[in-house]
């Protein structure tokens, strides 16, 4: 089958291997469509694939099921997404569909820009019956499955005014999902493609930071007072000393974004502002409900796609993502 590999240095190339093997905890799944991640920019930009046997990174992948074990709950022919991080199932983090903390978790998030890819039943995601392929990567994978985690660890966010940090895919999932739950969502980036498109995904307004100072404009929008909410969809530290600035006394910070590092001033943000922070990570078999019932109530998560590119054209979708003028990105194959 055909895969493609991250070479590293903005470059891409497809490779020839074999197409994986079925087994009695293994589904296959004939790709139809895999989206990008954020979390492939650097192994697209800057040094590829490290990992032996590894390719790529994607793990957002929707298909048609081509062989399962024969006691499972899958057939062939089934439309399935995947859910890529998986328990052991016996746990007390599994049993609570907390699976992301199980101890003795596995990972399927790599090589799904390819022609067939193989996954753990507990992963098996059955799509709703006429999804179309695209809008089924972002409702199974973690398009969704991160902002709808984020929100039910918010709980109730109805009225209360939230600041998206970035709106790079995962940030603007943040900024539809919580304005359908009826927050007042206002975004912030550098690129003015991505503040627009905020708009049009239910923000009621965007701060473009290459021209506007980020705590005068939060100032502005909350008559003084900070922001209720500010969700960090950004990689850097220094993200989380804004989100310090901007946000209101006993406020929340909220993080989805990967970075490893920053320092803080607990005194400042703890003891003087009393302010909570915390996060979320990926999705749970404990989301998935939530997430199709948030499609099956209308939520537009179609409008996060703004490319969907022939897998043929890898090299042109991972330019048109990591160019930044672009929302979701979407491969779809034959
Ligand atoms: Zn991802
Ligand atoms: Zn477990």
């Amino acid at each position: 089958m055909k895969i493609v590999k991250l070479d590293g240095k903005g470059q891409t190339s497809f490779k020839e291997i074999a197409k994986p093997e079925g087994d009695d905890q293994h589904v296959i799944i004939k790709v139809k469509g895999s989206a990008l991640c954020g979390t492939e920019i650097h192994t697209f930009k800057d040094h590829g694939v490290v990992r032996e046997g590894m390719y790529n990174a994607g793990h957002e992948v929707v298909g048609v099921i081509e062989s399962a074990p024969l006691n499972s709950l899958y057939k062939a022919g089934m439309r399935v997404g995947a859910c890529v991080v998986q328990g052991c199932g016996r746990c007390d983090f599994c049993q609570a569909g907390y699976e992301t903390a199980c101890l003795n978790k596995t990972f399927y998030a790599s090589n799904g820009h390819a022609e067939y890819f193989k996954l753990g039943l507990n992963g098996v995601r059955v799509l709703p019956d006429n999804i179309d392929w695209p809008t089924g990567a972002i409702l199974s994978g973690d398009g969704l499955g991160v902002p709808v985690r984020a929100s039910r660890r918010l709980g109730d966010t109805a009225g209360k005014k939230i600041l998206v940090l970035g709106l790079g895919p995962i940030g603007l999932g943040n900024v539809l999902v919580q304005a359908f739950k009826g927050a007042e969502v206002m975004g912030a980036d550098f690129v003015e493609y991505r503040t627009e498109l905020a708009g049009k995904l239910g923000a009621v307004g965007s701060i473009n930071l290459s021209k506007q100072d980020l705590k005068e404009a939060v100032l502005e929008w909350t008559a003084g007072k900070g922001a209720d909410i500010v969700i960090l969809a950004v990689g850097k530290a220094e993200a989380l000393l804004s989100a310090v600035e901007v946000v209101k006394h006993q406020g929340t910070i909220f993080q989805v974004a990967e970075f490893t590092s920053a320092t803080i001033n607990p005194s400042a943000m703890f003891v003087a502002k009393e302010l909570t922070m915390t996060g979320s990570w990926y999705y749970t078999s404990a989301d998935w409900p939530v997430m199709l019932d948030l499609y099956s109530k209308g939520l537009a998560i179609d409008k996060l796609i703004t490319h969907v590119i022939p897998f043929e054209q890898a090299q042109e979708a991972f330019e048109i993502f990591v160019s930044g003028n672009s929302g979701k990105v979407v491969m779809s194959y034959n």
